[in-house]
């Protein structure tokens, strides 16, 4: 691949690089947005690298936060308030698998050496317009493909998270992974074990997000090995690979697809220590996406409703991802009786009654356990039909 003479860089960043090569650091933009343009995708923006030290960046400009300081990643607040990264040129001294340990002041080549894939260690000067791209990245945009900076064997076991990125980016631009890299790829998956359940769950829900094909990422995390240690309640089945391909017809939500795999979703989200609302999400997935009512027994699809409460639209979503011979018509069928359900806005819920537990008292009824009990008798009659739902009606019936 031939390098455009020049690139768009937002004034913004040109200006804070203006400021730090004034100041005599050199400084190059890096990273995903190079990469995404040379590309032609759209893209976030420009990451700053530089010879700077982050005592230095922050004594330069009015407005920064320090949002990695110990990796040397400084924002600089522009004119709007909008944070641009700029990190030092690092070079890594030691590492556990888990976190490099890095140390300021090396160079260019230093810091694109450290980089993941070749094609995230491309760098671009902004105001003398040169390319630097020591390890064959735009070659490898250009056969699309994953390879790893040096040797793959080492960079995994320095930081097994580049296992997950490199299936991420392959799914996302719908690239292979080079021969060598897969290899080493493999061999090392079991070092996975050793990440924080945090940084997994966001490169698996990142990875959902950005994928061309969902189900390539899920295929992907199955046939290395990686699913096999952190997400094991996703079973390589017959069933799975089918389900993995109609995931492709959900929204892009990666609860709602991490609900929709697995055997027992709960316990896969818990294991990535998701939040509880997630958590009681996955559990309403699991407890109903067998059991969907008949779309033609409209007191089934009211009691579904009233059942599934704010689960609802979730399960509605995921019907056409289920197996379609197993749900005859449902699919087809469920939403729109669904809707107009809602529409007739039919009594879904016990506060949609007519009548209360005082009224219950008023009329007679003992205060304590029964009064529950028989609103939810009265509930049930009116999910029946929704045309007893009256006072009259309701209070006669006590
Ligand atoms: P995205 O569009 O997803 O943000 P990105 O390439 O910008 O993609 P980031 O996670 O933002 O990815 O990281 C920015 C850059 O930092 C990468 O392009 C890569 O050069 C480097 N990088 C990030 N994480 C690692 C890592 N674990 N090991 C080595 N280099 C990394
Ligand atoms: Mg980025």
């Amino acid at each position: 691949m031939t390098f455009p003479t020049r690139i768009a860089v937002p004034d913004n960043v040109l200006r804070i690089a203006q400021k730090l090569e004034d100041a005599g650091f050199e400084t190059w933009c890096v990273g995903g947005a190079v990469r995404d343009t040379l590309l032609g995708l759209p893209h976030h923006d420009f990451d700053l690298t530089t010879a700077a030290h982050p005592e230095k960046v922050r004594e330069l400009f009015r407005r920064t936060v320090p949002i990695g300081i110990e990796h040397g990643t400084v924002a600089v607040l522009d004119g709007k308030g909008q944070p641009h990264e700029v990190t030092t040129f690092r070079k890594d001294i030691k590492t556990d698998g888990r976190h490099a340990v890095v140390e300021f002041g090396g160079s260019l080549m230093d810091d694109l050496a450290r980089r993941d894939f070749t094609i995230n260690a491309i760098a671009y000067h902004p105001l003398r317009h040169e390319w630097r791209d020591p390890f064959g990245g735009a070659d490898d945009l250009e056969k699309r493909l994953i390879r790893s900076v040096g040797d793959p064997n080492w960079r995994f076991q320095e930081d097994y998270l580049r296992i997950l990125r490199a299936l991420r980016f392959s799914a996302r631009f719908d690239f292979r992974i080079h021969a060598r890299t897969l290899e080493a790829l493999k061999a090392n998956v079991s070092g996975l074990a050793q990440l924080s359940a945090e940084r997994v769950r966001d490169e698996w829900f990142k990875g959902l997000k950005q994928a061309q094909k969902a189900s390539r990422l899920v295929h992907l995390w199955m046939s290395t090995g990686a699913a096999r240690i952190w997400l094991p309640e996703i079973r390589d089945t017959g069933d799975a690979a089918r389900e993995a391909k109609n995931i492709d017809r959900l929204p892009r939500d990666p609860v709602l697809i991490s609900s929709l795999l697995p055997s027992d979703p709960p316990s896969l989200l818990t294991r990535l220590k998701c939040s509880n609302k997630d958590i009681e999400r996955a559990r309403a997935i699991r407890d109903w996406r067998e059991r969907y009512p008949d779309p033609r027994h409209l007191p089934a699809v009211r009691r579904w409703l009233a059942a599934t409460a704010g689960y609802a639209d979730d399960l509605l979503s995921l019907l056409p991802a289920l197996d379609s011979s197993r749900l005859p018509s449902l699919a087809a069928r469920l939403p729109s009786i669904v809707e107009s359900v809602r529409a007739a806005k039919d009594p879904l819920s016990l506060g949609d009654l007519a009548v209360n537990g005082d009224d219950l008292i008023a009329a007679g009824v003992r205060a304590g356990p029964t009064v529950g009990e028989t609103l939810q008798r009265l509930f049930d009659e009116v999910l029946d039909d929704p045309a007893r739902n009256t006072r009259e009606y309701l209070l006669s019936r006590v």
